[in-house]
């Protein structure tokens, strides 16, 4: 269905940094968008030669991408949008469609740089390139029910991806879009109590790191909540209370809470 959908879809990456990457690259190894099919430019040849090392058609210009590919990411710094988009507004027709992923750049300010494109802002996060990103995508006046099937398919063979309402997106980028740092520094301190503990050090870290896969595995496929899951491999004056109670004794929930809610405002501030 989603490699059908994508059959007459070409990409273009205007920006080619390493959230573009994992898409360009996630989206190949799920083989419904080839390589062969992305065009991207970047200001740093570095990165040209990165995208071109794995089957990317690289331009010489952004406005070379526009004029190539029918659906854009649209992937430089928040701060470079608002120059690249108001440069190639002219390019722009309404054939055109212009998916956003930078953070806090609102749909009214994309329309109005962007002219006559049609816009669709989505939110990602980089586990795209192993096919497991968590994102969400809000679209903008112009942009149609296709567009939304587009572009839920493109985000589909590389993970999942919810419609949410744009006055979410700060938090969603405060949760999933910021949240993939969180989990590795978890995965990185579990690592090191297990080295803490006496274990080998790539021991500690493949057993932390699958530990996290096989519990994020838990809550999605079994649908219990997490709570119920805990519950159930917690047994009365056991290891796994002890453990429980250091980590509530030294606020780990609340951290994870408030790293969130500390992202989703700094998403406000910027934008
Ligand atoms: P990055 O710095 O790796 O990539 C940005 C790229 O844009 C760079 O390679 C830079 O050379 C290029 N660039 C700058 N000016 C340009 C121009 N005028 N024309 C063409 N290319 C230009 O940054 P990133 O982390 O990939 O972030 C890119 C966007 O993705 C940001 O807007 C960010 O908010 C969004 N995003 C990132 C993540 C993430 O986890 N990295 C997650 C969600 C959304």
């Amino acid at each position: 269905m989603a490699g059908q959908l994508l059959e007459s879809t070409t990409l273009g990456f205007i920006g080619a940094g390493q959230m573009a990457e994992a898409i360009a690259r996630g989206l190949d190894r799920a083989t419904v968008l080839p390589a062969s099919r992305m065009f991207a430019a970047d200001v740093n040849a570095a990165r040209c030669q990165v995208f071109k090392s794995f089957g990317v058609l690289i331009c010489d210009s952004n406005i070379e991408v526009v004029q190539k590919a029918n659906v854009l990411i649209l992937a430089v710094k928040p701060q470079n949008v608002e120059k690249v988009l108001v440069g190639l507004k002219p390019h722009f027709t309404k054939e055109k469609l212009v998916v956003s992923i930078a953070a806090g750049i609102n749909l009214s300010n994309l329309q109005k740089w962007a002219g006559d494109a049609r816009i669709v802002r989505v939110m990602p996060n980089t586990p795209c390139l192993v096919g497991e990103t968590a994102a969400a995508m809000s679209l903008g006046d112009t942009a149609t029910e296709g567009d939304s099937v587009l572009v839920g398919a493109i985000f589909a063979a590389v993970g999942s991806i919810h419609l949410a309402d744009e006055k979410l997106l700060n938090a969603v980028t405060g949760l999933s879009g910021s949240g993939p740092a969180y989990v590795y520094l978890a995965i990185e301190a579990l690592a090191d109590g297990g080295v803490a503990a006496g274990l080998p050090r790539d021991l500690s870290l493949s057993l932390a790191a699958q530990t996290v896969l096989g519990a994020a595995k838990m809550v999605v496929e079994t649908k219990k909540h997490p709570g119920q899951l805990k519950d159930e491999v917690t047994s009365p004056a056991g290891t796994t209370i002890a453990g429980l109670r250091e980590l509530e004794k030294a606020g780990f929930r609340s951290a994870l809470i408030e790293a969130v809610v500390a992202a989703a405002r700094r998403c406000e501030e910027l934008s």
